[in-house]
């Protein structure tokens, strides 16, 4: 898919998220790193998304990754979503170089929310998954660094001039709306 963000953009995001963690501590020792280490590698139905042109920043022969090139048309995404949409996953999860963790483990637990009256606002992520997160089950024993949750939102804010992204937090955001399910704001409060 066509993306108007350029790979110097996405590397500065990932030099800017690469200085922050969701909390001060290594959360996978809550949990076994369950958020990493759940899937089974060779499942084609398991996997992360890249978002659009975030797959510049990688050369797609990462040793550590495996690859498959989707059509986003047969996903759960906006309808200008249309063409190739590539997926990775991990070989060896936990481990992976850190500096090239794809965007989508970096914002985790948190995601953007389009609010009824056009705010960006970052919320717990609220996507039914097959494992549990303590940061989301128990978020006031574990709370996120300030920090951290700055710079998601610094970023999301980049990211949401970009159209298919822009088209993607409303997509999802509605949805929540609609359904009703709509989380806490974590950020701005
Ligand atoms: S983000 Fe949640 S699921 Fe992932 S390692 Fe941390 S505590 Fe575990
Ligand atoms: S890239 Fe790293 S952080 Fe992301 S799922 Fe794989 S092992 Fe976990």
């Amino acid at each position: 898919m066509k993306s108007s963000i350029k790979k110097s953009t996405y590397k500065a995001i990932y030099r800017l998220l690469d200085r922050v963690s969701p909390v001060n501590f290594d959360c996978g020792t809550l949990c076994k790193s369950r958020c990493c280490t759940y899937g089974d590698i060779e499942d084609d139905d398991f996997g992360i998304y890249l978002l659009p042109g975030e797959e510049k920043v990688f050369n797609g022969d990462e040793e550590w990754l495996r690859w498959t090139c989707e059509e986003a048309l047969f996903y759960d995404f906006p309808d200008s979503w249309f063409g190739d949409l590539f997926f990775v996953r991990c070989k060896t999860p936990p481990t992976c170089p850190r500096e090239m963790r794809p965007l989508q483990c970096r914002f985790f637990p948190l995601a953007p929310h389009m609010t009824e009256d056009g705010r960006l606002v970052l919320i717990l992520n609220d996507e039914s998954l097959p494992y549990s997160c303590p940061l989301t089950e128990e978020p006031d024993r574990y709370p996120l660094e300030p920090d951290f949750i700055k710079a998601t939102y610094t970023v999301w804010t980049h990211l949401m001039r970009d159209r298919l992204i822009y088209d993607l937090v409303v997509f999802d955001s509605n949805d929540r709306i609609k359904r009703g399910t709509v989380m806490k704001t974590v950020y701005p409060c």
